[in-house]
């Protein structure tokens, strides 16, 4: 199986979120079972270049764009057995300080860099050599299978490709005004809403959905969730409508980065059959927070993007409740000014039980999965989220909204103890509070905590499950059942 990822971001190389993870740990999982994978990236000047091995492959062609050529250069590297690592590098929409926007806002081009970048991907294939499958990540590449088809006649090598268009957040759908149509190269029938207008404008994302040959997203629950009108930010119809090539693909989890068994961030390994250093983990990180070091209080952690999508309204209106109930809470996350406000409040109101770090700090949050009780994520949707599958391979028992990947990974069962965490359906306060009520009700009985816990430290969400996966759908694709 001969694969190519194009993605805007990847580790090791740039990052701004989950996608990145995704895009930087698939193509290694995919060549391990057996695949051919090369990756192509936009080359931004934050890349560690030096440190990575990037070097010049000496490929330059130009880039069609409005009415002009623009030049393209291409880097490469490699990464794992021989994945190769594809940069295309233009200064004049790469080489700025951050990938998509500044503090204040988007960067004003960036429908004009991603044609470019998606354009670009094309004429580098019809050099290197076409794939079988052209894997496409979120709206920054979704103009790839748009090109590939609307403008086939100028990529006459790549006639056979079969794309898939991933999905990582429906909220950010590349949307922009109808004055920068000319940038895409093609004639203006396609900008119906059929294709690519969305409400008088152009939507990238959607017409990747429309002209892909599939469509996934991370988890089999959000794929339910975004054909409906509460969740489908507006293309809920275009998603029904290809409701029969719309799959549902959890990501995996680092177990290299995430395990108590390996991590070097955490005061003491411990595993599913020797649990008992999580105790002193418990008691490393109520060291951090400052709260008193009594082993019985349950700690309760939540590590997270401060943004209206993770739930937070919900945690505002319990945190009264959930300090009468004599817990201690600790929360890591950056965001959106009204909740650093919020939870510094809540921080100077509670003192005593509840400390909140507002910075981005990979070591805390390591000590976070390791030392807490139970780990929030009340989110209003949340397309897959990691942060509960890292709590259950920490042994952290998860509270959360059965929405998107919460609801694919975690299991409240009657009678308690048979599952691996807590759930709540409705988006309430009180619903919240209940599905934390009954954790701890579970807590104070050592016996049944001990097989929640066992269950969560059980489950397998490694990389390999989802690449299986992934192939799986890519040979359907490739036979023309996808
Ligand atoms: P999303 O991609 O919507 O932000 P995920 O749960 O899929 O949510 O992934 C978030 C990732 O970012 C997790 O690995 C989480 O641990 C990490 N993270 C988020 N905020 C912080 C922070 N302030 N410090 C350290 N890690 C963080």
């Amino acid at each position: 199986m001969d694969i190519v990822e194009i993605s805007p971001e990847a580790v090791p190389f740039a990052k701004t979120g989950g996608l990145a993870d995704v895009a930087g740990s698939l193509p290694l999982a995919l060549e391990k079972q057996g695949a051919q994978v090369r990756l192509v990236l936009p080359a931004y000047s934050v890349i560690p270049y030096d440190r990575l091995s990037v070097e010049d492959s000496g490929i330059r062609f130009s880039v069609p764009i409005s009415d002009r050529q623009e030049p393209a250069e291409v880097l490469q590297a490699r990464v794992g057995q021989g994945v190769q690592v594809f940069f295309i590098k233009a200064d004049r929409y790469f080489r700025r300080e951050y990938l998509y926007s500044t503090p204040e806002g988007d960067y004003g081009d960036n429908a004009e860099r991603f044609v470019f970048f998606s354009r670009a991907a094309l004429e580098l294939l019809r050099r290197i050599g076409a794939p079988e499958i052209l894997h496409c990540h979120d709206w920054q590449t979704a103009l790839v299978p748009v090109f590939l088809k609307a403008s086939a006649s100028s990529y006459p090598e790549l006639g056979s490709v079969r794309t898939l268009m991933t999905i990582h957040n429906l909220g950010y759908q590349g949307v922009f005004w109808h004055l920068d149509w000319h940038l895409l190269s093609l004639p203006w029938e396609y900008f119906n809403p059929r294709q690519l207008e969305f409400y008088e404008k152009i939507n990238f994302l959607k017409g990747g959905m429309v002209f892909a040959d599939a469509i996934s997203t991370v988890s089999k629950k959000y794929a339910e969730e975004i054909r409906t009108a509460e969740q489908g930010f507006g293309l809920e119809g275009v998603l029904q409508e290809h409701s029969s090539s719309l799959y549902g693909i959890l990501n995996g989890v680092d177990y290299a980065d995430w395990n108590p068994e390996t991590d070097p961030f955490i005061a003491r390994h411990y595993s599913k059959s020797d649990i008992s250093g999580k105790k002193e983990c418990k008691r490393d990180l109520q060291q951090v927070c400052g709260f008193p070091e009594t082993a019985d209080v349950p700690v309760l952690g939540v590590i997270s993007r401060l943004a209206d999508q993770k739930g937070f309204d919900l945690l505002a209106a319990i945190m009264e409740d959930l300090m009468g109930l004599g817990v201690q809470f600790v929360l890591l996350g950056t965001g959106e000014k009204k909740y650093h406000e919020l939870f510094e409040q809540l921080q100077k109101r509670h003192s005593r039980g509840v400390r909140v770090f507002l910075r981005f700090d990979n070591a805390l949050a390591h000590k976070i999965e390791a030392g807490a009780d139970l780990f929030l994520m009340p989110s209003r949707y949340e397309p897959c989220g990691l942060n509960q599958m890292y709590s259950l391979k920490y042994g952290t028992v998860p509270v959360v909204r059965a929405t998107g990947g919460l609801d694919d990974t975690v299991q409240e069962l009657d009678p308690p103890g048979i599952g691996n965490g807590f759930r709540f359906s409705e988006y309430s306060p009180q619903a919240f509070l209940g599905a934390i009520r009954r954790a701890l009700d579970a807590y104070r009985r050592p016996e049944q905590w001990g097989r929640l816990v066992a269950n969560g430290m059980s489950a397998d969400h490694s990389w390999e499950r989802s690449a299986r996966e992934y192939l799986d759908l890519f040979r359907r694709l490739r036979e023309g059942s996808g």
